[in-house]
């Protein structure tokens, strides 16, 4: 794949610096902000830290970024913890910036002291007509010129929480004419009379990212800092706030592309706002991107992973096809999953042939790719059900499956043939009366004759009545997806729920347990079934797609 050429320009880097000498061992790190659920986005920044460490021998750390108590919350932490061990992933340590906090502030104070900070009290909007443009140079505050003792009182003052939020930020004092405009006294605090779901009401005053993040790098001992490419511009004061601060070790930053998906949205905002406005049941609604939505929806982690590694880690954005992650775990499940029948939505068939009170059980194979997996036994009886999709009262040409007159084989059973419908008074197909001939049995090796078509069915005395949900992509018409607008593509029908029936042997199934229905795709146990007392099935997709790894 073409992603393929820069796959590894970091572990060239680190290879190098391992070289050189720069570095004796690496240290990686995974920095979530807890202000949502991760998504398979974070999936991507998760698996490249972690591995690169675990290739290179080094270690990586969990970092909470949490220096913005507003969104913060303790149950994001808690999620994010979930779903990096279920994604295979051991922390070697685990941090929260804002235990850093004390140490942030002594560092501030340092800037100040050395002329390389100052107490600014324009408003926000002031300030951003001030730092210019790309073509315009910055406009220097009017307070840029403060004395350093000012500044340290006004400073201390701050965190005393004698002002309000807004009235005063601290800014580093950098180069109003640089062309970088992330170079241009950037604020480094601002005041937030906030509760902090881990320093509770011990500040109000909060560093901004691109003053925290270095310095928890620095603090931590991170070698590579590798983050998404729309940071490239802020690396020039990410390298200034180690430099100025006296960091003693020196971490770099690297950037990578972004992952983004087809049909639908990747970034905490937006999926929040989808949870928020009740457009998803949750977090975990199985439609979202987010890692617990694919848990639920029936992806594995070795799914995920294989899918991560076949993009590797490119210096260019991209979207990928929404149909490589589909790929991946059928890859998965092709040899893991067994194959059971199930009925979506079933008609009755009755065969008037067979002995009334007979149950025969037949064996059939749990998974044909997979002889290992064994056998399993399907009971047949006078009673079945069948898809209504497999019969039709006036079938077009070539239509092979059941009308009258007509006859197929069923799935590891017999032939059967059509003789009469039953109607309801609306005129609805509501039974079937078929015969079968018990000369077909599957496995017998008849060969009398052929059938052009061969469809599924269940026993219907033992048959489990089971919930089948089946998703489509959330979000319709990509290139509209931008910031306003992705609300207005949202498919109306991505989610379509049908009744029907499984195969008795898979009836005491638990949450997460996964199969292959034979003709529909592969489906996962929703965990909602154990509250529901009812078999629940989410689609985690189809059996086939036309979608090929170019290789
Ligand atoms: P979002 O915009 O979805 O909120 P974020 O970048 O603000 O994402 P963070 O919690 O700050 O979320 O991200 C933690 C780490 O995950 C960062 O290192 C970030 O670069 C990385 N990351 C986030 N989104 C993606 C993505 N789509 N592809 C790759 N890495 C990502
Ligand atoms: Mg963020």
């Amino acid at each position: 794949m073409e992603h393929k050429a820069s796959s590894n320009f970091i572990k060239n880097i680190i290879n190098e610096d391992l070289k050189s000498g720069k570095v004796d061992h690496i240290i990686t790190r995974f920095p979530p902000e807890p202000n949502g659920y991760l998504h398979i986005g974070h999936a991507k920044s998760i698996i490249l830290n972690f591995e690169l460490a675990d290739e290179f021998k080094g270690k990586t750390h969990l970092r909470f970024d949490d220096t913005n108590p507003v969104k913060e919350d303790t149950e994001y932490v808690e999620s994010i913890k979930e779903d990096v061990t279920w994604l295979g992933y051991k922390w070697d340590e685990l941090f929260f910036a804002s235990d850093y906090f004390e140490e942030m502030y002594n560092r501030a104070v340092l800037l100040i002291k050395k002329g390389k900070a100052y107490v600014c009290d324009s408003t926000a909007e002031e300030i951003r007509k001030m730092r210019g443009s790309l073509i315009e140079v910055g406009q220097k505050s009017p307070y840029r010129d403060r004395s350093v003792e000012e500044n340290l009182e006004l400073f201390e003052r701050m965190r005393q929480g004698e002002f309000k939020d807004g009235q005063k930020v601290l800014r580093a004092k950098i180069d109003m004419d640089s062309p970088n405009i992330n170079m241009r006294d950037p604020v480094l605090y601002r005041i937030a009379h906030a509760n902090h779901h881990n320093t509770g009401d011990k500040w109000c005053i909060y560093p901004m990212y691109d003053f925290a993040h270095p310095l928890e790098d620095a603090i931590e001992g991170v070698t590579h800092s590798i983050c998404t490419l729309e940071f490239e511009d802020h690396r020039p004061l990410y390298d200034w706030v180690i430099r100025e601060c006296e960091m003693e070790k020196v971490p770099h930053q690297y950037e990578f592309a972004r992952l983004n998906i087809t049909n639908t949205v990747m970034s905490k905002r937006k999926l929040k706002q989808l949870v928020d406005e009740h457009v998803v049941d949750g977090w975990d609604d199985p439609r979202m991107p987010t890692i617990s939505g694919l848990r639920r929806k029936g992806y594995t982690p070795e799914a995920i992973r294989s899918f991560a590694r076949e993009i590797g880690v490119a210096k260019a954005d991209s979207v990928v096809d929404s149909k490589m992650l589909e790929f991946f775990i059928r890859e998965d499940l092709k040899l893991k999953a067994p194959r059971t029948m199930a009925v979506l939505e079933p008609l009755k068939v009755v065969i008037t042939n067979y002995p009334a009170d007979q149950v025969e059980m037949l064996e059939a194979e749990i998974n044909s790719e997979n002889p290992e997996m064994g056998t399993r036994q399907i009971p047949f009886s006078r009673e079945i059900y069948i898809e209504q999709d497999d019969f039709m009262e006036n079938p077009p040409a070539k239509y092979f499956r059941l009308f009258p007159g007509n006859e197929v084989r069923l799935k590891n059973a017999y032939f059967i043939k059509c003789n009469d419908i039953v109607k309801d008074e609306a005129g609805k197909v509501i039974e079937l009366h078929c015969t079968y001939d018990p000369e077909t049995k599957s496995g017998t090796g008849f060969t009398g004759r052929k059938v052009k078509g061969t469809i599924h069915w269940v026993e219907a005395s033992q048959a489990v009545p089971a919930e089948f949900r089946q998703y489509e992509p959330l979000i319709l018409d990509q290139e509209e997806d931008d910031d306003t607008s992705f609300l207005e593509h949202i498919n109306p029908n991505s989610l379509e729920i049908v009744q029907g029936f499984v195969e008795a042997n898979i009836k005491d199934s638990k949450p997460q347990d996964k199969f292959q229905f034979f003709r529909h795709g592969y489906f996962n146990v929703d965990p909602l079934s154990l509250k529901q007392g009812k078999l629940i099935f989410n689609r985690i997709v189809s059996l086939k797609s036309s979608f090929q790894l170019n290789k």
